[in-house]
């Protein structure tokens, strides 16, 4: 056994485990596991992280749990309200009903639902994040007796760590047709305003690569790079495509001529801001991989904070071939979960 699951919800899921075959509902335990004990990002790298299995299982086998899902989520749900029903509720009380409607309020350019996601009843054998169907989430409320001490509904209702969106220099020089463009780097703009739409973050935070004219970076002052983001210009501003509504707060980096700038710590009130409002993770999104994404990553890591890289609103340049990958690595020797 990989993972130690407590007796009692053990004995709770094992009413559950002919829903599933033997090793999807091994799966299905290691994650619901780590769900509920750990306090960080509800991903499936969270769940992973919480049940201890970050590194030791493959990544994937997670994430093939939703998107091949060989399991019913009918099925499942209506076991489990069966469960409460039987165990939780009194027969002489009407039942309280209560519904997530985040999803009918979402905003995307197909309305709701139209995004990109898991689809759990795709049953196909591609590993599918799809265009499919969505899931309104319908609860039972019960009482429990334990949650009404103050102490635990604070929790209960704020459990989650604060949070904030990093989204590092999505700035048209880094794009195609820029002074210094990322390959692809502006097809990330779905995901990252995805991201910056999800609600999951209480900061949404966009970096901008900010240089004096003769920053030390520049070809024409002995650096490695092309004349880029001049503070200013029109290739140092966010990219149009970024919803800058969303957006709460933007720092500008690198304008000491004689750092590089990669980090968004870097001579900035970064850390500061984090902290003042009383973040502890960060997930981070924005171009480049292999430079300032990881400079940011490894930084937020130093000062203390929870990482995560988000793998699909990232993008880099490969200068050498093989970096993005190595820069991957190198976040995640760091302490960062990718996913
Ligand atoms: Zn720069």
């Amino acid at each position: 056994m990989l993972f130690h699951v407590p007796g009692s919800l053990d004995g709770l899921l094992s009413l559950l485990a002919t829903c599933f075959t033997q090793p999807t509902f091994q799966t299905f335990r290691a994650l619901l596991l780590g769900q509920v004990s750990q306090t960080g990002s509800r991903t499936v790298c969270g769940m992973l992280v919480g049940a201890r299995l970050s590194g030791v299982w493959e990544h994937s086998r997670a994430h093939r749990f939703f998107s091949q899902a060989r399991w019913s989520p009918d099925e499942l749900g209506l076991r489990i309200a069966v469960l409460i029903i039987e165990r939780r509720t009194d027969p002489e009380t009407p039942l309280t009903v209560a519904i997530d409607d985040t999803l009918l309020q979402r905003w995307g350019r197909r309305g709701w639902g139209g995004f990109y996601h898991h689809d759990a009843t795709a049953n196909s054998d591609r590993s599918a994040v799809a265009w499919g169907n969505n899931w309104l989430v319908v609860g039972i409320v019960v009482r429990i007796a334990i949650l009404d001490r103050s102490q635990s509904r604070v929790k209960v209702i704020r459990g989650d760590m604060a949070r904030a969106l990093i989204i590092v220099d999505f700035q048209n020089d880094f794009t195609p047709g820029g002074a210094l463009p990322v390959p692809d780097g502006d097809q990330i703009s779905e995901r990252i305003n995805e991201l910056a739409a999800s609600g999951e973050f209480d900061l949404v935070v966009a970096t901008r690569d900010w240089h004096p004219p003769e920053h030390g970076s520049f070809a024409t002052s002995g650096g490695r790079w092309p004349q880029h983001c001049v503070a200013g210009s029109d290739g140092a501003q966010l990219h149009s495509s970024l919803d800058q509504r969303r957006v709460d707060v933007v720092i500008d980096k690198g304008q000491d001529p004689d750092t590089e700038g990669y980090s968004g710590f870097e001579g900035t009130g970064l850390e500061r801001l984090l902290r003042d409002r009383g973040i502890d993770e960060v997930a981070i999104c924005g171009l480049a991989t292999d430079y300032c994404v990881k400079n940011t990553a490894i930084d937020a890591l130093r000062a203390g904070f929870r990482v995560c890289v988000d793998e699909r609103g990232i993008r880099g340049v490969d200068v050498h071939p093989g970096d993005c990958k190595r820069a991957i690595g190198e976040m995640r020797e760091a302490g960062a979960v990718i996913g």
